[in-house]
């Protein structure tokens, strides 16, 4: 770290170790490569755990678009800040810190005024993005040793928090909750999540904390008796969504796979929301004709991505005054892939996080 710290002083370009996929098809490989140079109002982090998000497979396998490679992704980021810009005020070495999907934007629209900074035209991505704000180098993400980023984009994180546990929330925890409090989750409320992995637990234990009754929808019952233990009320199979009784006010999708969406805008009580969060590949996107929309009658769909840097900040400070953790099974960097392979066959329960110190670059 010490030589990251020299750098930063000098103003030089800061060299990290990381993971990397070569192209859409490869495996991960350690990669060496250098992130930008730190300005007065940014902060260098060791990184000291990774999340593995969804998103992270469907960058890496360009099933959203062509992807930058080689690529380090990685969006659910704990560490600790080992240097400060000149001009930073909310950090100092040694604090820890959290960074997700948002390493920059352009500070002046109406969307960054408001804190919605996911919503800006210029949000910067925190890997596989061409930073304008930085020449248009490549943004490279968590799956590494260290990060450079604006203080505006990392959230505060107190000495005592459990780091491992910190990291997912910064992707997941943020994507969850952000919904549910635009769609105003409260007591007696019924809350629907379907597909229950890595973002739809944290919805499940954020909307239970509301007040909310909450149900789960799952391709089997492999999980029941966790939805169970959480207090759920019942988890519904995808292959009998018709013979659902209940009638709900939201329904929160974060199915990474191609599915029927009218399947549960049909489940909603008359003024219901079915919110969009899961992003399936492109050449399986799930569709809505505007005709079941009309018939469908009263019944709202929007789609929601992150949350804006306040929101994220108020987040984790929910989540840790609460004892809301994501579910995580600790790996080092070498079993990227497996984590990969179990995350899309099935066989994952819930969040695998990169624990960095203990992986070998
Ligand atoms: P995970 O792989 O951890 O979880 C997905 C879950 O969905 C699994 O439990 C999986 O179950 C289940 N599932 C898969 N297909 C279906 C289906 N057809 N019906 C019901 N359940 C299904 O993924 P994440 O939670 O990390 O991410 C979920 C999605 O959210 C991804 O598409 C990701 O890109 C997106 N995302 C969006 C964000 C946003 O800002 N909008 C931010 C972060 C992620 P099984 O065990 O059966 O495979
Ligand atoms: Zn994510």
């Amino acid at each position: 770290m010490q030589e990251y710290i020299s750098q930063a002083i000098s103003g030089a370009k800061i060299t990290a170790k990381g993971y990397a996929v070569a192209d859409k098809n490869a495996k991960f490989t350690p990669y060496k490569f250098t992130r930008h140079a730190l300005g007065e109002r940014d902060i260098l982090m060791e990184i000291l755990f990774a999340g593995i998000c969804h998103s992270d497979i469907h960058n890496a396998r360009s099933e959203w678009g062509e992807g930058i490679y080689p690529m380090v992704p990685g969006h659910e980021i704990a560490g600790r800040v080992i240097a400060v810009g000149s001009k930073v005020s909310k950090f100092k070495v040694g604090d820890y810190a959290g960074v997700g999907c948002m390493v920059n934007s352009c500070g002046e629209c109406e969307a960054c005024k408001a804190s919605n900074e996911q919503f800006c035209q210029n949000t910067i991505y925190t890997y596989n993005c061409k930073d304008c704000f930085h020449g248009g180098e490549p943004t490279y993400g968590g799956y590494s040793d260290n990060l450079v980023v604006s203080e505006d984009f990392a959230v505060t994180v107190p000495q005592n928090a459990p780091l491992d546990k910190v990291a997912p929330l910064l992707c997941a925890g943020i994507t969850t909750y952000s919904p549910l409090k635009f769609s105003k989750v409260s007591a007696g409320k019924k809350v629907g999540v379907a597909g229950f992995g890595g973002l739809g637990v944290m919805a499940v234990k954020y909307a239970l904390k509301m007040g909310a009754e909450v149900f789960v929808f799952a391709r089997n019952k492999n999980k029941e008796q966790d939805a169970l233990k959480l207090g759920v009320k019942a988890l519904y199979t995808t292959d009998k969504l018709s013979e659902v009784k209940e009638r709900f006010d939201l329904i929160i999708s974060t199915i990474p796979t191609a599915y029927e969406p009218m399947d549960y805008v049909r489940l909603l009580g008359y003024g219901g929301e079915f919110c969009v969060v899961g992003l399936p590949p492109a050449e399986v996107m799930p569709q809505i004709a505007i005709n079941s929309l009309v018939f469908a009658g009263h019944r709202r769909v929007y789609g929601s991505i992150i949350g804006g840097m306040k929101e994220t900040q108020e987040m984790l400070d929910f989540s840790l005054a609460h004892g809301i953790y994501p579910e995580t099974e600790i790996i080092t960097a070498g079993k990227i892939d497996e984590a990969y392979e179990k995350l899309t066959t099935g066989k994952a329960k819930f969040r695998y996080v990169i624990d960095i110190k203990k992986s070998k670059f």
